[in-house]
Order: structure tokens, then sequence, then C-alpha cells
């Protein structure tokens, strides 16, 4: 015997791993026949890949096919497949380290995953070490498809594995699990089929339990919608989602034309980016004429879409495409546009036939689709119809789609208007909202960081632009309607001679911080808010931006805003006279009201400036 067996310590982190697999997941074990017949499918399906483009391949007569075999009386579950195979190098690779390398992250939050819900566990990857939720010890043999030596890998899960040559193996990889001894059951075929009908029922090769095929291989979207029942559906969604909950929707399509298309999509009802998981990869699979071409593919649709799980098939792909090739492929190009666009006009059809569960979708994953928006120039005008917000029209909480802001928008009206806030409450007790409600024109409330931007990237919607409240050149024509008309006193307004001079005193004031001082058309109650003169930056984007200067290390500039004061407003009036009388006060005044309006602008001040001057006029007020 040429045989010669070393032994190798586990990667740290594969030994913590280990360490949860064992310790913390084994309330629900059954996952890992799940997870070691995935294993066997994708190295079959790698198989099948490779050999649609090389020519002699090791024992290439060999069926593909998955086998198990039970030992009820050496309590042993023997898994093989003639899949791909691993080298020795391959199985030292890819069984004693975990893939995402070094992340202590990763463990926390699969120990968190694994004390929530053990489903979740297929999503982390940790597959092939749940053999030890079951083994008490793990022997793995493999011959890898470019036919060089075949080895076996055995390990008890504690701290080592050894490594050592074995003769006349076939190709591709045999598991053997030597049950604990409160899990021979592993070892009995109902039980084994069991989890095989729960778990596993589609996958695409023949799973041969002691002889017998026990699922049926099946390509569920390639069937006829009709003839597949709810049932079929929701197990398939389990299945290619590595779910436990039915999905929130499912959208199965076929087209001939102008592409030869079967996708079947879902969107699960858990969005884990929000449960903190880190982002999600990708969960539609490519196929090819039923072949797998790019499992999890992130080439198949935009990645603002990563939320969804499925399968997309393409006639027209040519099968013996590379992985590499996908990326700058034009038919795939095609195919991710019909399939985005189709997927998209599903979910606004869907949003008019229920919109209730409509906004429930929304609530979850509609950040996906505002990133969308922001990232992605193509579905604009798709995306323009499925987004929603808030509005002085909506109810709190229950946002509105833009489609219905213009149906309800006065004759005359050409824009659709939004302005950003924390809440509905600080948006409503602001200046920026007043003139709307005195013209009984409808806003927008952008609640989210994101939204000023969204609706800034999308510009417009059924040719009505958007424009922020707070842009200094916003025009809502004349106030027609007089205070009077409206059962208020009349505020009467500074001559203009008086707002001429108090105008170029407060410039001259707050020069160091405003671009302009402009007597303002628009403010009804306010004395003053803070308008941009860039067009097309909000205050709202301008605070993120500084932020992320900020994270970044570097100064944040912040471009000089114009203050609008409203010269019908007693504290204004009161300060053009201040300004002669005791110009200090009125300065202090002055600067009081520019912060007090860059709060209500969402911007920042300097706090303990703010706090001192507020001091010296609470002092004066009180008359210390
Ligand atoms: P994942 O399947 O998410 O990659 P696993 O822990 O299940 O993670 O498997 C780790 C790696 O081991 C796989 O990526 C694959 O390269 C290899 N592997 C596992 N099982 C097999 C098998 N039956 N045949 C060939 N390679 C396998
Ligand atoms: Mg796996």
């Amino acid at each position: 015997m040429t045989s010669q067996t070393t032994t190798h310590e586990f990667q740290a982190e594969t030994k913590k791993l280990l360490d949860i697999v064992i310790n913390s997941l084994y309330t629900e074990r059954d996952v890992f026949i799940r997870e070691l017949i995935s294993n066997a499918a994708d190295a079959l399906e790698k198989f099948r890949h490779e050999s649609l483009t090389v020519e002699d391949l090791f024992d290439a007569h060999m069926p593909l096919e998955i086998t198990i075999d039970l030992d009820k009386d050496k309590h042993t579950f023997a898994i093989s497949d003639t899949g791909i195979g691993m080298s020795r190098a391959e199985l030292e690779a890819n069984l004693g380290t975990i893939a995402h390398s070094g992340s202590n992250t990763f463990l926390t939050q699969l120990a968190e995953a694994a004390r929530k819900d053990v489903n979740l566990i297929g999503q982390f990857g940790v597959g092939f070490y749940a053999a030890f939720m079951a083994g008490q010890r793990v022997r793995v043999q493999s011959r890898s498809w470019d036919g060089s030596e075949g080895h076996e890998w055995a390990s008890d899960g504690s701290g080592s594995y050894t490594i050592s040559e074995e003769k006349g193996l076939h190709r591709g990889t045999r598991i053997i699990v030597e049950l604990k001894d409160d899990a021979h059951e592993y070892g009995e075929k109902w039980k084994v089929e069991q989890i095989i009908k729960q778990y596993s029922s589609f996958v695409s090769f023949p799973i041969k339990l002691e002889g017998e095929v026990v699922n049926t291989v099946q390509a569920l979207w390639t069937r006829n919608r009709s003839e597949i029942s709810e049932e079929e559906y929701a197990e398939f969604y389990k299945f290619v989602g590595n779910a436990a909950t039915d999905p929130m929707y499912r959208l199965h399509f076929s087209a001939d034309v102008p592409l030869a298309i079967n996708a079947l999509l879902f969107v699960p009802r858990d969005n884990f980016e929000h449960l903190g998981f880190g982002r999600v990869d990708p969960g539609v699979n490519l196929y090819c004429q039923r072949v797998l071409i790019d499992q999890h593919s992130k080439h198949i649709l935009p990645e603002w879409l990563r939320f969804l799980k499925g399968v997309v098939d393409s006639e027209d792909l040519p099968l013996n495409i590379s992985r590499q090739s996908l990326q700058d492929n034009a038919l795939l190009a095609k195919v991710r546009r019909v399939i985005t666009k189709r997927f998209l006009k599903y979910l606004d059809e869907e949003a008019k036939k229920d919109p209730a569960a409509y906004l429930e979708f929304w609530k979850i994953f509609g950040i996906y689709l505002k990133e969308g928006v922001t990232s992605d120039y193509e579905f604009q005008k798709e995306l323009g119809k499925l987004i929603r917000f808030e509005s002085s029209r909506s109810e709190a909480g229950i946002p509105v789609a833009l489609a219905e802001y213009v149906e309800r928008m006065g004759e005359g009206q050409e824009t659709i208007y939004y302005i950003s806030g924390p809440n509905r409450a600080a948006i409503e007790a602001g200046p920026y909202v007043e003139m709307f409600r005195r013209r009984d024109i409808e806003i927008l409330y952008t609640l989210e960081p994101i939204d000023d931007f969204v609706l800034n990237h999308l510009g417009e919607f059924e040719g009505k632009k958007l424009v922020s409240a707070d842009r200094a050149d916003l025009d809502l024509g004349e106030d027609k309607r007089s205070a009077e008309d409206q059962g208020e006193p009349q505020q009467e307004t500074m001559d203009e001679g008086s707002s001429a001079v108090l105008v170029s005193w407060l410039k001259k004031t707050l020069a160091e911080k405003v671009k302009e001082v402009i007597i303002s058309k628009r403010l009804v109650d306010s004395p003053a808010m803070i308008v941009n003169p860039d067009g097309y930056m909000t205050s709202s984007m301008e605070r993120i931006m500084a932020v992320s200067r900020l994270e970044k290390g570097i100064a944040p500039e912040a471009g000089k805003k114009n203050l609008e004061i409203n010269p019908a407003n007693p504290l204004i009036k009161r300060l053009a006279e201040l300004q002669k009388s005791d110009e200090p006060f009125a300065q202090a005044v002055a600067e009081q009201i520019y912060d007090n309006a860059m709060i209500q602008a969402g911007l920042v001040v300097d706090p303990l400036t703010l706090v001192e001057r507020n001091y010296k006029i609470l002092n004066r007020a009180a008359g210390v």
C-alpha cells in the first residue's frame, strides 16, 4: 500500500462552527440529509455542466444519480453521487475550512440563527458540517472527475481530520455517516424516505433509496401552470428558497417570443437584510434547457432584486455558456430585461388587486425597489409605479402611489411636491407645508433618508416633475384665496421700504451663513425658513452626504442656503424695529431665527452656540 494517512487540524472558524452544529443545532437534525443531498446534486450539476464542453471524462459511462444506502445493524447512513468529486487538495480546502473565511460575525449570526430557527442554517451554507449533527464519525470517499487517485477524508468532528489514499473508487463522492447512539433512526428506510419527500422532492437527479427512486425528477417550472397544485408550488419554494414558510408572492410565467423563457419567482416573507444577516446573496438559479448553468445567479436579475428566490430557464441561451462569460452576454441581458419588466408588471397588478397585501410587501421589500430607482436607470418607469410615500392626504402609516397623487391633482398643477422630515408630526409642524395647506395642494412626505435621492433620480412621473418643497425657486403661484376667506384674521404685511432695509441688514448680519435673504411669497405662519438655491440638492440629501463625508474623514462642506422671511409674521416685523433700537440684541434674535429654520430643515447647527445665545434671549425675556 502506498497509502499514507495524514492528520490535519480544522481551521479555527471551522472548529467553532462544528461546535455550534454539534451542540446547538441537534434539535432539527433531519436537515443534515437535505444538506448532503443538496451537495450531491450540486456536484452532479457541476459534472453535467462540464461534460457539455469537455471530452474524455473519467468514468463517463456512470449514470448521474444519487444513491442512499442504510445499514440498520451497523448504524450507518451512506450517500453517494456520481458528480464532480474532489481531489485530495479539494477535500482539504472544502471540508477543512469555511468559505466565509475569518468571519467571526458570520459565526455570531449563525449561532443567533440557530437559536431562532434552524432552517436558517441553509442560508449560511454550513451544509456539509451538518453531517456531524447525526454522525459520531463521518467519512468522505471521493474521486475527482479528472481521474486522479481517490481519497478518504475522515473525522469525528472534534479538532482534526485525516486524509488517506483510497484505491478503486469510481468518480464522485460517497459520504458515510456513522450514526450517534441517539440517531439510529437515520438508518431506517421509512424515516429517510420521509425526510427526502419533505425537503428534496425537487432535486433534478434520481435519488435512489435502497435501490428505489423516491423523488419525482421533474422541472416544475416547465410544466403547465394549470397542472401544478398550490402545495407543489409551496414545496418547491421551500426547496429553492431554503425556506420554512410559504412565499408572499409567486410569479410563474412562460414566454416564447421574443425569447423562450420559463421563470418561477417567489418573494419570501422575510427580508433577511432587515433581520440583520448582512447582504443577502441572489436567490434565483439560471437554467438552460433544464441544465443548471448558474446557481444563485448574479446575472439573471438586477442586484436590487436579490431578495427573490426561484428559477429562470431559457432555451435560447447557449448550453455551453461559461460562468465567466455570463457577465457580458447580450442574450442574457435581454432575458434579464424581459424578466425584470415582467416581474415589476406583476407587482403593479398585485398592488391594484390587493393594495393591503402590496403595502405589506412594500413595508418589507420597498427598500430594494428604492435601491432600484437610485441605481438602475433601465426600470425607472416601472419602478415609479411601485414606490409609495405618505402624504398630506394619506392616513398616517399608509403610503400612497404617485399615480394616486396625480389623480388627485387640481387643475393646472403640473408638479408633484415632496418634503422630507423625520416623521409626519415634524413635517406638519414645520414651515414647508403651510403654503401647501393654504393652497390645498397635496404634498408627499419623504420619511426615509434614501427617499429624496429616489425622487431626485426619478425626476418625473407621468410627465409631472418631482420637486422638493425646500427648493428656493419653488413657485406655487399667487395665493389667490385671501386669509379672510378662510376665516383667519388678515395679517398686515410690512411695507416695502422697511422690508428692504431689514433684508439688507439681515444679509449683512448673517453674511457668513446665508447666500441670500428673501422676502417669502409662500410662508403663512412661520417667521422664516431655509431653502436650497441648488435646485437638485434637498436639505435631506445634503445632511446624508455630510454624514457620509464625515465617515470618510472628509470635512462636510455645506453649501450656503437662502433664508426666506415672512413679512407678515409679528416677530419679523418686530425685528425690523429692534434692528434700529437695539442692534446687538436684534442680531441675537436674527441668528436664533436662522438656527431654528436650519433645525426645521433637518440641518446641523452648532448646539453650544445655540444654547448660549438662547439663554441670552431668555434672560432678556424673563427680565433678568
Ligand atoms: P456549500 O454547499 O454551501 O458550498 P457545504 O459545506 O455544503 O457548502 O460544502 C462545502 C464544499 O464541499 C462544497 O462547496 C463543495 O465544493 C464540496 N462538496 C461537498 N459535498 C460534495 C460532494 N458530494 N461532491 C463534491 N464536492 C462536494
Ligand atoms: Mg451545501
